[in-house]
């Protein structure tokens, strides 16, 4: 069929990625000119202890509110930032902000919880990463036991020694770790061993199911066993609903992070629920 239609395939193919290029470097312009605006800010989801029912911290989410295009997704923006060494520029524009308004709550008298911060493997890849974010903590007076950052799973599969290596630095310094979107990358369990970590994020896609997918119910037990045999802790993401979180709860997993306990907002809604979920 490919071969019939030989000709027009190709310049179909051809139109469509051309498409595809200059979206992209629409978008990373537009990007470029966004860092120097305030286009780019943080929102905050909590994370809570479902069993003490107490929120344990937050996690901050970049966010793009583009003046024509409206709000542009992470999950659009983040991979041509990869691509276009745009990405330690926002990184790091997060990792101020969230250290900072993490520090402030402190600073107001409000109980001190950590704030999540989302690593890129590109940012990971940075010998000197370590320094720039103690350089960071340090600017902002955030204690490193304040701050956690996650790292997405599928980031181990390259450059395994060289990261490790990175990861000692940054737990040297008191900061905690944590494997992001567990079960979803290529990577072998012996990682897990390997790396150190503090806490494993159970992805959304095994919690989106429960209670009634017997193969997520597995996937799920099964985490939650091997984080309690090498003592790690454990956070299911993407909990919806009360009957998720009560299975999660009989399957001993007590941190969560979804829409049940509240959507990413801004730093006021944020610093809302921190004074009535912490009094
Ligand atoms: P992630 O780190 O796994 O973050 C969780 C994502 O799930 C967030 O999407 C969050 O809004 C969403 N979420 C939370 N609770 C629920 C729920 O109950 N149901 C559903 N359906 N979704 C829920 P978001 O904010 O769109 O971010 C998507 C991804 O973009 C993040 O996944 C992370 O990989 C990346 N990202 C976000 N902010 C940053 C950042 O500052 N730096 C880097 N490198 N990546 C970031
Ligand atoms: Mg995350
Ligand atoms: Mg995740
Ligand atoms: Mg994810």
């Amino acid at each position: 069929q490919a071969k019939a239609s030989g000709g027009n395939t190709y310049r179909f193919f051809t139109q469509e990625m051309n498409l595809r290029i200059s979206e992209r470097v629409t978008l990373e312009n537009n990007l470029r000119r966004a860092l120097d605006s305030d286009e780019i800010f943080v929102h905050y989801q909590p994370q809570t202890d479902a069993r003490k029912q107490r929120l344990v911290g937050f996690e901050a989410l970049v966010r793009w509110q583009h003046p024509e295009l409206g709000i542009i997704p992470p999950t659009r923006f983040i991979p041509v930032a990869e691509e276009s060494c745009l990405i330690s520029q926002i990184g790091e524009r997060v990792l101020r902000e969230a250290c900072q308004q993490n520090r402030r709550w402190q600073d107001m008298g409000l109980p001190p919880v950590v704030m999540a911060v989302n690593l890129s493997a590109v940012q990971l890849r940075q010998p000197d990463l370590a320094q720039r974010v103690g350089a960071i903590l340090t600017e902002t007076g955030l204690d490193a036991r304040w701050l956690e950052l996650e790292i997405t799973e599928s980031a181990f599969i390259h450059d395994t020694d060289r990261i490790i290596d990175v990861l000692q630095e940054l737990q040297a310094i008191g900061i905690k770790l944590s494997v992001d979107d567990f079960g979803t990358g290529y990577s072998s369990l012996g990682y897990l061993k390997r790396l150190p970590f503090d806490r494993i994020k159970i992805d959304q896609s095994f919690v989106r199911d429960l209670p009634d997918d017997a193969d997520d119910i597995a996937i799920v037990r099964a985490i939650i066993a091997i984080a309690a045999s090498l003592q790690k802790e454990v956070i299911a993401e993407g909990v919806e609903q009360a009957i998720q979180r009560d299975f999660l709860l009989e399957l001993g997993c007590d941190l969560m992070q979804g829409y049940h306990f509240g959507r990413p907002a801004d730093a006021a809604s944020a610093e809302a629920m921190l004074r009535t979920m912490r009094r």
